[in-house]
Order: C-alpha cells, then structure tokens, then sequence
C-alpha cells in the first residue's frame, strides 16, 4: 500500500535514542535545550520551548499570552481539532471562518473581518497543506484591531518565514508530519518573558525543573503560575535533533513530488475535472497534497477503488464545526466554502520515501477511479 504519509527514520534516528538510553538521563534535560536552540535557529529566533504536543504548545501559548474567558479567538473551521480544542481549554470562545475558496482553502481575511466583536482578543491562522497564509495581510488585519496573531504551524515546519507572522508560532512533530519524534511540539514566542513563562508552564509552573536542580545541587522549588505537564523528554529530543538536520532535504523531497504531481494532474484540472489547490505566494512546507474531486462526485467510491489498488488517500478535514461536540455548541453556523471544500476534498500520498514512479501510480489510479464520475473521462 502506497501511503498518505510515513515517517523517515534511519540509522542516525535509532542511534541517538540509543545513545540516550547509554547516558541514562532520559526526560528534560541537555538534549531538549539542545533541540530547543537549534529548532530556534532554524527559524531565526532567539529560543524556543519543546513540549509534548503541538496541541500543548498551543495551549501554552494561549495561556501564556493571557487568554481566557470572556475572551474570543478567530480561527479556521478547516483544520485538525486540536487548533479549536486547544483554545477551549483555556475557556476563550473559539470563533470558526470560513476558507477563501476551493483554490485557496486557507482562513479568509474578509469573513475574519466581519467575525471581529469587542471581545476578540486574538487570531489563529493554520499554514494548511504547508501553504502559507499572507503575513503582510494578516499582520496589518491583528495591528487593525489590536489582536494577538498566532500561527497553528503544524503543516508548515522548515520554512523560514514561518513563526516571525505575530506573537506565538505551535509546531508539531507528531508521526505524520514533515519531521517527527513520535510525539511532540515546539513553541516559539516574540517576547521572551512570555517565552519564559510558557517554559515555566510546561513542567507545573514549577520554578526549576529535577536536571536544574541537579546541576545546582538544590532541591528548592516554587510554583508561580498555573501549569501542566507537557514536558518533552530525551529520547524524542535526540529525535528531533535528527531530524532537524535532514529536515531541509526532506521539504526540498516533498516540493519536488508536489511539483509532479501537479504537472501529472494538469489536463485533469484544465478539463475542470480536479482542482489542485497551490500555493498563494512561492512558498509551502508541502506537507499534504490535497486535490478536489467534481461536485457531486462519490468521494467514498474513489477512495474505495483507490485503496483497491493499493493506494490509501484521507480527508483533510472534517469541518470542526461539523463534529458532533461543536456542532452542538453552534447549531446554526455554517461555513459553505469549508463544507464543500471538506465534501470534494481527497488528500493523495505525499511523503519523502516516495519515488517519481509512486506518483505516477497515485496519478494513474487516481484517474481510473474517476472514470466513473461523469466528465472525468478523457
Ligand atoms: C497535527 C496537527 C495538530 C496537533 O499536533 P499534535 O502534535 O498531534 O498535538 C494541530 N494542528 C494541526 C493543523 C495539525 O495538523
């Protein structure tokens, strides 16, 4: 089966875990502030936090940047859940926008525009596919009315501009994204208090953490603020190391089958009969390769057929206003664009062990499967 996405692990990879497990130190510690410098570096920032999660990174940016009830956080529909979940937690309403089109399924600028209330303190822009959202735009639409700009940069790890857009940037290293260490995020910040205080709030709140005191020979602490435990610990730090340093090569990988693809799609899409959404400026992580069935087509019978031949596809996403939980919070809303996009959308194989040959097969399945749809026939 030719998959959505797979992680590349090597020797390197199970070398520094188990270099890890020789030292014997295994959760925070110098690995994880060594991850942390270079990740930040990588990004052109001064530092950064590791946690657990991305969904916990952007809890703690939330929390960080003082978000809270009463409050109201702009963010896309068209995302993984735990963009919207993680600013519930901190009992601020999510405010879901609509996507600006089936070309562009990023979160619009004008229907952002026309959600903003007095109570909205901040916005949540997701870098989807690894497209990235317009800075200049969305920096003059936060300074316009004051809000806090935050990027859900799970899609988009590696490319430079990405985490400099406003106050607070969450990266995720979960198994399917563009680098991973199983389980884990990153945090960068544009005020470094605010920083300090999201490490804090990763290990309870806590004034130092066990290799600190170690290395101080103290076994003095205090807790100053609320926190959690959303630690990273060694052995995925070791990971992230690794995985860093190939994380280049591994995106220059992925534009390059993203590029095939989309010359390999072309007379689908200038029949009309796929559409290709692509990235707005030059520049895109690449990190899913969505494409769009015809209206009306049955998605479920050409992922079916294409998992026949040996080819797995996914859906990015289901609406989060569409799933149960926040479906019953906000009965009445509706976001067309998004419902469609979501309707039509497939979302095709891309990852860095693919050969030119693999796309060529998704490309070739992909249209046998559609064969049936009325139209998609050469
Ligand atoms: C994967 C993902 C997350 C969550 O990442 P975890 O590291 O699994 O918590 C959040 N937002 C988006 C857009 C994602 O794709």
């Amino acid at each position: 089966m030719l998959l959505v996405s797979e992680p590349v692990l090597g020797p390197e990879e199970k070398a520094a875990v188990a270099q890890v497990i020789e030292d014997g130190w295994i959760t925070l510690g110098p690995r994880v502030a060594a991850f942390e410098r270079a990740f930040a570096e990588r990004h052109g920032a001064g530092d950064a936090v590791a946690v657990n999660s991305c969904t916990a990174a952007l809890h703690l940016a939330l929390e960080a940047l003082g978000i809270g009830p009463g409050d109201e956080v702009l963010a896309p529909s068209l995302t993984f859940v735990a963009t919207v979940n993680a600013i519930h937690y901190t009992g601020a309403e999510p405010v879901l926008v609509d996507i600006e089109s089936l070309d562009e399924p990023l979160m619009s600028l004008e229907k952002a525009e026309a959600r903003v209330t007095p109570r909205t303190r901040a916005v949540m822009l997701m870098h989807f596919a690894g497209h990235l959202a317009e800075r200049a735009a969305w920096r003059a639409f936060a300074d316009r009315h004051g809000l806090l700009l935050i990027e859900d940069a799970a899609h988009a790890v590696g490319v430079p501009e990405v985490g400099s857009y406003g106050d607070a940037a969450a990266f995720s290293f979960y198994g399917n994204k563009n680098m991973t260490t199983a389980e884990g995020g990153m945090i960068l910040m544009r005020d470094p208090a605010l920083l300090d205080r999201a490490r804090r709030m990763r290990a309870h709140g806590m004034t130092s953490n066990a290799h600190q005191r170690l290395q101080a020979r103290s076994v003095q602490y205090d807790v100053v603020s609320p926190g959690w435990n959303y630690r990273m610990d060694e052995i995925r730090a070791a990971l992230g190391l690794v995985q860093l340093a190939r994380l280049d090569a591994f995106n220059a990988r992925r534009s390059e089958l993203a590029a095939l693809y989309r010359g390999r799609l072309a007379p689908l899409q200038a029949r009309g009969a796929l559409g290709v959404p692509r990235p707005r400026s030059g520049a895109s992580a690449d990190h899913i390769f969505p494409v769009v069935l015809p209206a009306g087509a049955d998605r479920n019978a050409v992922a079916a057929a294409m998992a026949d031949a040996g080819v797995q596809t996914s859906v990015h996403y289901p609406p989060v206003h569409e799933l149960s939980y926040y479906r019953d919070r906000w009965p009445e809303l509706h976001l067309p664009v998004t419902e469609e996009f979501a309707r039509r959308e497939l979302t095709l194989p891309l990852h860095p062990k693919m050969t030119e040959a693999d796309v060529e097969r998704a490309a070739r399945v992909l249209e046998a499967a559609m064969q049936p749809i009325k139209g998609a026939a050469a």
